[in-house]
């Protein structure tokens, strides 16, 4: 299929037996992907937060080589974005996954669910203003 397929670990609990739990056997599994698209020349999204991943993934795209168009690392704005800052500073491509408009609460809702630590970095920013 064409298309750039973006790998990742997935923010939501699932029903039993639909996913893996996080652990070295799902990022053995992400990066198995990883090689797989980059090997095969298929567009590939690179999309985690995971500090040894990316780290995994950067001997990947050193093996295959993909052209710029073809794969990226992205991040969520505002998560351990310093991880991609640093890969984009090596030379790797990049993107800063930014969201805005005017359904902002929604998003809001998802990514607490998703991260509810992200609650107290909400609350220290406001303070921090
Ligand atoms: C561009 C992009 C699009 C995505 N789209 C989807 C999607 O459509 N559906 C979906 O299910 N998932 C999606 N994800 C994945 C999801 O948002 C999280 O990235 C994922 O669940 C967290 O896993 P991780 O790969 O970052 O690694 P983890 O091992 O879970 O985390 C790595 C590190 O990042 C920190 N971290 C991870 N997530 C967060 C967070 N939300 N807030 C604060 N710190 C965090 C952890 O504390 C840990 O230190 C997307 C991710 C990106 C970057």
């Amino acid at each position: 299929m064409p298309g750039r397929i973006r790998i990742v670990k997935g923010a939501f609990a699932t029903a039993v037996g639909l996913s893996m739990p996080r652990g070295r056997e799902l990022d053995e599994v992400y990066l198995s992907y990883v090689n797989e698209l980059l090997q095969a020349g298929h567009k590939c999204s690179i999309a985690t937060h995971h500090y040894e991943i990316q780290q995994e993934a950067k001997k990947l795209v050193d093996l295959y080589k993909p052209s710029q168009a073809d794969y990226e690392f992205e991040s969520l704005y505002g998560i351990q974005e310093e991880n991609l800052w640093a890969l984009k500073a090596e030379g790797y491509m990049t993107k800063l996954y930014f969201v805005y408009g005017t359904e902002w609460y929604l998003y809001l809702c998802n990514r607490l669910a998703e991260y509810p630590l992200n609650l107290f970095r909400a609350l220290t920013d406001v303070v921090g203003e």
